[in-house]
């Protein structure tokens, strides 16, 4: 089969493409070059998913592994194997246009098969389902009898001890009864899905709840045309701004006095008209006066793998890997910098616990931006280090969120567009923010850190994203202490 041949065919995943919208499969194949590279952090997640599923292979001990590039040669070695009764790894089902590699196939009863589907997830999603019936439906519609429909999911309670346990790091999950619920009606919604495929225009999409499930789609010129202050950047808008859209309400400015809003999406809504922020000085002030120096601004930088790299550590357990800390004396005082960043393969909780004493201390505000995720950093490594724990019970009790003002609309520029992450309330209210910086969100600085550490990289390559990696973690910690200064100033 030519490669053009093979494009055409309906694999599991354009299949899922397809039930999640007509435009995204049309463009996926007629349009390839409108999809947009994959960017790195997807990329870690199918990494991910690879090294989760080479693991899953190590629960079927006499499996025979025909994952190959080679489309044909894998069809045919699977013709060729399914005779041994073996549990087959990446067997491939060629039936007319459908096509369908199955994760592992495993031999039940006399003449009959199982399908386990090894997903990155903790839990069973209705997409998890959707991939397996469509799997189940090739399946039997190349001859082959499937007796039970498994998912083998990450088992968020198991905790690393010296090797990787293939048996303590997934759960399996029979799902054969939502498989054969979710089979119902699979024939016509495969044809429906072909005869997109086989059209000559492209079909036309409103975009909906549908452009981010189960995944967030990369086609993102359907959101192009949208002006600025859209109705989807109305704060925590979710359905109620899908609702308003498809009334032909376009921007925030649009709503109508009597639409239902809360008090935040007003305040946005105020602010939209007025183009200036919204500032209540008294509940500014009450915050301000709740920080007491030597004032500390702290941020984590953390990795949290589905296959736990350091023993006593569980599947997507967050583990901090670096910190940047300024500490103000004074009022007077100019701001003192510390940071720790873990430079090789060992578990960086000792030392960087160690770090953190030193610099902390034990009297003065602990500023944080989300003060959940820093406390949730701080318990786990409680938990793992109780000579800490005391010390950390008395950082914890420290903790002051800067978040809170945001959150609670006390000041809100109309260039935060909706939210009152740090990433849109530092640029709004400072006009400085992350553009100059390689690395810049957290999810960037967890997987570049995963490739730099344990990845194999040249030293020089290395050297620079650890050079990055300091600079985002400091922007954060400095950004917290730009966004104090002003906030001071409003309330002067
Ligand atoms: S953005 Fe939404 S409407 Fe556009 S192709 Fe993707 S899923 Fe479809």
């Amino acid at each position: 089969m030519t490669e053009k041949g093979i494009s055409k065919l309906l694999s599991k995943t354009k299949y899922l493409n397809g039930l999640q919208c007509p435009r995204l499969i049309w463009i996926e194949i007629h349009e390839p070059e409108k999809i947009p590279e994959t960017d790195p952090v997807t990329q870690h997640i199918f990494s991910q998913g690879h090294l989760v599923s080479e693991l899953a292979k190590r629960l079927f001990p006499d499996g025979i592994d025909i994952s190959t590039e080679d489309f044909m040669g894998n069809i045919s070695s699977t013709i060729d194997l399914l005779r041994e009764r073996k549990p087959l790894f990446e067997a491939g089902i060629l039936v007319g246009k459908l096509y369908s590699r199955i994760d592992i196939l495993y031999p039940a009863a006399e003449e009959e098969w199982d399908i386990v589907e090894v997903k990155s997830s903790t839990s069973v999603k209705d997409v998890h389902i959707n991939d397996v019936a469509y799997q189940h439906y090739c399946c039997n519609q190349s001859g082959l009898n499937i007796r039970k429909c498994y998912l083998a999911l990450i088992n968020n309670q198991y905790v690393k001890g010296g090797e990787i346990d293939p048996e303590g790091l997934f759960n399996i999950h029979d799902i054969t009864d939502q498989v054969e619920e979710a089979s119902v009606g699979i024939e016509g919604r495969i044809d429906g899905i072909l005869e997109v495929i086989n059209q000559g225009t492209c079909p036309e999409m409103i975009i909906g709840l549908h452009c981010r499930d189960p995944y967030e789609c990369p086609l993102t010129d359907c959101w192009d045309s949208l002006p600025e202050h859209n109705i989807f950047s109305l704060y925590y808008g979710g359905k109620k701004s899908f609702e308003m859209y498809n009334s032909g309400i376009v921007t925030v400015g649009e709503i109508p006095d009597g639409y239902k809003l809360n008090d935040k999406q007003r305040i946005q809504q105020a602010c939209v008209a007025s183009g200036e922020p919204h500032v209540d000085r008294e509940a500014i002030h009450g915050f301000l006066s709740s920080l007491e120096y030597p004032l500390h601004y702290l941020d984590f930088e953390t990795i949290g793998p589905a296959v736990p790299l350091f023993d006593g550590v569980r599947p997507y357990q967050n583990i901090s890997f670096q910190f940047s800390l300024y500490v103000v004396k004074d009022e007077f005082s100019q701001p003192e910098h510390f940071s720790f960043l873990v430079s090789d393969t060992d578990d960086p909780r000792p030392a960087l616990l160690s770090e953190l004493q030193k610099t902390l201390g034990n009297s003065g505000s602990i500023i944080v931006y989300n003060k959940g995720f820093e406390e949730g950093i701080l318990r786990d490594l409680a938990a793992a280090f109780p000579e800490y724990s005391d010390w950390i019970e008395q950082v914890c009790s420290r903790l002051v969120d800067l978040l809170a003002p945001f959150r609670n609309f006390d000041y809100y520029h109309p260039a935060q567009k909706g939210s009152a992450s740090l990433k849109a309330v530092l640029p709004a209210i400072t006009g400085r923010g992350y553009e100059d910086l390689d690395i810049n969100d957290g999810q960037l600085a967890s997987i570049s850190f995963l490739s730099a550490t344990f990845g194999g990289m040249p030293e020089a390559e290395r050297a620079k994203i650890m050079e990055n990696l300091e600079k985002y973690c400091d922007r954060d910690t400095e950004g917290m202490i730009w966004i104090v200064d002003k906030l001071k100033e409003l309330c002067n």
